[in-house]
């Protein structure tokens, strides 16, 4: 957040620590007056620690974990329109709702609704460009409504603070938060309750995606019923027939190596409870996993709900180097590399009406 409260209109050219040179297209805006188009560009997530308590009444998991923010970003354009639409290209585009069920079509209803804008005021065209993978524990769907908030803001010249914004953000999806921060992140609550980590360095990652998403219901769902089945088949039961999971818990061990900018000491320390739960209804992910160990990652991790698989890297060269091994094998879709911390949604562009 800016000094003054307000969200920072666009970054400065080259101003992230970690990633200079994919922020080189950045531009500086003028921004006095209102514009007939805004762009933002937000960044996937990966959870370098994901600890999951047991589910609550309302059916919610209270979360522990530790976001990162990579350099692999999706892009979302906003227009001043008679009526609100959508348009999504780019990287399974088709998985992706074009209608008002869209995480970026309700983040523009909601910051309408938060600024006052009514009937045609609160019309936007919106055209999102995707190249986060969708279903993938990457928070793509999250990505997108954050850069719709931070566009739709500057469009109609809202003057809503970062803090309002997580604020309608947290409303719209637990991983919106953050997709705004950017950085290295502490989540709790369901992950919407931030504070940021004493993180230093650059993390290099080689990303491996897989032929099909997962649903995050589902393998919440399987997390439970693989604990359940777990707690009846223990040793020793407690004495009232349960075995409650322990309250979530951050890993200490994993914030000091973040603290101490050691790549290897952090990619001993990744975890994910999510991971059996993944693994369980995508086995094919371990042989995904093993490659990548193979080949040297520092670590190697599901990402949040899976099925992405993440692998820490030495170096940019070896996040390559991993990268190339994995598609050698056979054993994902694709691959990309990536590099964090990196900011959270920004804006990128904007087009005058003239
Ligand atoms: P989660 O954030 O729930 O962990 P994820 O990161 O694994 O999910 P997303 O890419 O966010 O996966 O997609 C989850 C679902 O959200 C998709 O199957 C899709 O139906 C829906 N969705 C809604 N809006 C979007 C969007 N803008 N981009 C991608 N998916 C969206």
């Amino acid at each position: 957040m800016s000094q003054n409260g307000k969200y920072p209109r666009c970054q400065q050219r080259g101003s992230s620590p970690a990633d200079g040179a994919a922020y080189d297209d950045q531009i500086v805006s003028s921004a006095t007056e209102s514009a007939a188009a805004v762009t933002a560009r937000v960044p996937a997530k990966v959870n370098l620690q994901l600890a999951v308590g047991p589910a609550r009444p309302d059916g919610y998991h209270p979360l522990v974990t530790v976001f990162h923010a990579v350099s692999l970003f999706d892009e979302v354009t906003v227009w001043q329109a008679e009526r609100t639409s959508i348009t999504v290209t780019g990287e399974n585009a088709a998985a992706v709702p074009a209608d008002k069920t869209n995480l970026a079509w309700r983040a523009a209803a909601a910051i309408a609704a938060a600024a006052g804008r009514k009937a045609r005021a609160a019309a936007v065209r919106i055209e999102i460009r995707k190249r986060i993978p969708v279903a993938a524990g990457l928070a793509g769907g999250s990505a997108d409504a954050a850069a719709a908030l931070v566009a739709c803001n500057e469009l109609w010249q809202a003057g809503l603070s970062a803090a309002e914004l997580r604020q309608i953000g947290g409303d719209l999806g637990s991983d919106v938060p953050f997709a705004l921060l950017g950085g290295t992140a502490v989540g709790r609550g369901r992950g919407e309750e931030l504070t940021r980590a004493l993180a230093s360095g650059t993390y290099h990652w080689a990303l491996a995606f897989a032929p099909a998403g997962l649903s995050t219901a589902e393998v919440y769902a399987t997390c439970d019923r693989l604990r359940a089945a777990r707690s009846q088949s223990g040793p020793v039961p407690p004495a009232d027939g349960s075995r409650a999971e322990p309250a979530p818990a951050l890993s200490h061990e994993l914030m000091s190596a973040l603290r101490s900018g050691d790549p290897a000491a952090v990619g001993q320390f990744l975890s994910n409870d999510l991971q059996p739960a993944a693994l369980s209804l995508q086995p094919a992910l371990r042989r995904t996993l093993a490659a990548g160990r193979e080949y040297g990652a520092l670590g190697a991790i599901v990402s949040g709900s899976g099925p992405t698989c993440a692998f820490l890297a030495k170096s940019s060269a070896h996040a390559r180097e991993i990268a190339v091994a994995l598609t050698g094998a056979g054993v994902c879709r694709a691959v990309a590399r990536a590099s964090g911390p990196v900011p959270g949604a920004a804006l990128v562009r904007q087009d005058s009406a003239s």
